[in-house]
């Protein structure tokens, strides 16, 4: 046995040795992981113990289960509690804030279908809106004179529907005042351009130049061109426009931030967003200075197509950022007559609008999306377009989960509608258009297809899911309190027509505030983290004056907005301004 033991000891040696260092290497892992849990489970408790910041003042939660509130507390960007006064209290500790304000908390507005570069290029560019023609001429010949010698001036937001009478304005018009700087005034659409000769000659537009696809070029009665350009027709001087540079569009883009949080915007759906915009966004998050959410929309072929090689980036910073739909066209705009209808104009007995894509092409760039991932997002405006947007997602077999939507869905026949229930298809509509329906959509369509031109209670009946954006800048108001006024009063942002225009599509103002909080929160996937001030979703809220509910429909204009407050941030405060 000695011997053995003896031999044991001598081949146990090693073993010892072994068992040693398997102990030390045992308790050397326990301290890593003590450390390793010291490290994360302590903050980690802290923070679900005690709130970064505290809000005071009155909340309206839109969460049936705790529909009121007195404060809020957050930790990491989240609502840590939400209830009295004095619960929310004890979760202070030496470090958090207590903000306090007056006026009434809701969850954060959102808008489902809005051009960032764009409110940011027209924060540059003369505002036309609502302005006569003779108005119009005048601010363009002070704008050319103070322009720099041949400088370009820009314009945007003008709207016939305000003229006397309502046709389409001429280069002649312009050429009068504008010299010998080239003018292009952008519809309020954004879907037709008013040029002067200048840019027509630059351009190289003639009598013998073709429409382009999805385009047309107004011509008069002896077939010169008139200075209208409508839909892909506006591409025609694109060529001749200076271009706008990365830094440009970066100082645009940062310019529309900034005027969301004015307006109480805490998420936005940017409704077709190239690469150089999305690098900007990016770059901005990194640098923790984009104060609203985006939920990008992929516009354009190029950007299509890097998306569909690299797939989708559906939460980038805390939900701060979702590249993860796109954006397609099938049509133009009805103001311009490029909405795609089954039968014609009422007011051009020859065009039934224009159709900017077909079944097939959709239907291919669906397929190839689905692939992906990649939510699918149509406009569609004419009653022909929004029925053969319908007709591809039946025919592709879209899903509900899909949440495949319909931008703008402005004339929609009682068979859609049923059918976008059936297909469980999402409307993306703009309430705020009833201030140009209610101006001209009766004379493009005749009385009786002027039912079908912004139905928002009978979608709503019919079961669909609606989410309430406002298009700017090609409408009248970026504005949510003007886009909630709009939607329960069917009044346009400057309250006309006093009645209400097509007024039995008015709805009640919880379902309003439904369309513009929780319905785009569906619309881009983020429903279990936003629409509602619910513990472990995230704190946006926008403090408005007064409870919409405590006033008379039409005093909703007079709310302003208090505060804005993202991620628990403060990104607006009217005080402060
Ligand atoms: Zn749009």
């Amino acid at each position: 046995m000695h011997h053995n033991s003896n031999g044991n000891a001598q081949r146990d040696k090693p073993t010892r040795a072994g068992t040693w260092v398997f102990h030390a290497f045992v308790l050397f892992l326990l301290a890593i992981i003590t450390l390793w849990a010291l490290a994360v489970f302590a903050p980690l408790r802290a923070r679900s113990t005690a709130a970064d910041t505290i809000f005071i003042g009155r909340f309206l939660t839109l969460d049936p289960a705790n529909p009121q509130g007195e404060a809020i507390a957050v930790s990491a960007g989240r609502i840590l509690a939400v209830g009295s006064r004095s619960t929310v209290e004890k979760l202070t500790n030496n470090a958090t804030r207590v903000i306090k304000f007056s006026g009434l908390a809701l969850p954060g507005f959102a808008d489902a279908h809005i051009h960032v570069a764009g409110i940011g290029a027209q924060l540059e560019r003369l505002d036309l809106r609502g302005l006569t023609k003779a108005e119009i001429l005048a601010k363009i010949a002070k704008a050319a004179r103070s322009a720099p010698p041949g400088g370009w001036v820009f314009g945007e937001g003008w709207d016939e529907g305000f003229w006397q009478p309502p046709v389409f304005p001429t280069a002649k018009e312009l050429d009068v005042v504008s010299g010998d700087h080239p003018v292009a005034l952008f519809r309020i659409d954004g879907h037709s351009t008013w040029v002067n000769s200048k840019v027509l000659t630059r351009a190289k537009i003639t009598r013998d130049t073709p429409d382009p696809n999805g385009g047309a070029i107004r011509h008069d009665a002896a077939h010169q061109p008139t200075g209208m350009l409508v839909d892909n027709a506006q591409e025609l001087i694109r060529s001749v426009t200076p271009k706008p540079t990365y830094a440009d569009k970066e100082r645009r883009i940062r310019a529309a931030l900034r005027q969301f949080t004015r307006w109480g915007l805490t998420s936005v759906h940017d409704a077709g967003a190239d690469l150089d915009t999305i690098a900007i966004y990016k770059d901005l998050l990194k640098r923790a200075e984009l104060p609203v959410r985006i939920y990008a929309m992929v516009g354009g072929d190029k950007a299509r197509a890097h998306y569909l090689t690299s797939g989708p980036e559906p939460n980038l910073g805390n939900g701060m950022l979702a590249v993860r739909s796109f954006k397609l066209f099938l049509d133009g705009a009805l103001g311009s007559r490029g909405a795609e209808l089954a039968a014609p104009y009422t007011d051009a007995p020859g065009e039934r609008g224009l159709q900017l894509m077909t079944n097939a092409d959709l239907g291919k760039i669906i397929q190839d999306a689905r692939k992906k991932g990649f939510q699918v997002n149509v406009h569609a405006i004419g009653d022909r377009a929004v029925t053969r947007v319908l007709d591809t997602f039946e025919l592709a077999g879209v899903r509900k989960e899909e949440r495949f939507r319909v931008e703008h869905a402005s004339m929609v026949t009682d068979d859609d509608l049923a059918r976008f229930a059936r297909l469980h298809i999402i409307a993306s509509i703009q309430p705020v258009f009833v201030g140009e329906y209610s101006r001209w959509a009766e004379d493009r369509v005749g009385p009786t297809r002027v039912h079908w031109v912004l139905r928002t209670r009978d979608l709503l009946n019919a079961g669909v899911d609606l989410a309430a954006g406002t298009d700017y800048p090609d409408s009248d108001s970026g504005s949510p309190i003007d886009n909630l006024y709009c939607l329960v009063t069917r009044r346009s942002a400057a309250g006309k027509p006093e009645p209400g225009w097509q007024s039995d599509e008015r709805v009640d103002v919880d379902q309003a505030l439904r369309m513009l909080t929780g319905g785009p929160a569906f619309a881009a996937f983020q429903e279990e983290d936003l629409g509602s001030l619910t513990v472990g979703r995230y704190a946006d809220f926008t403090v408005l004056s007064d409870d919409p509910h405590d006033l008379p429909i039409n005093g909703l204009r007079a709310l302003t907005v208090q505060m804005t407050v993202v991620g628990g941030h403060v990104t607006f405060d009217a005080s402060q301004n």
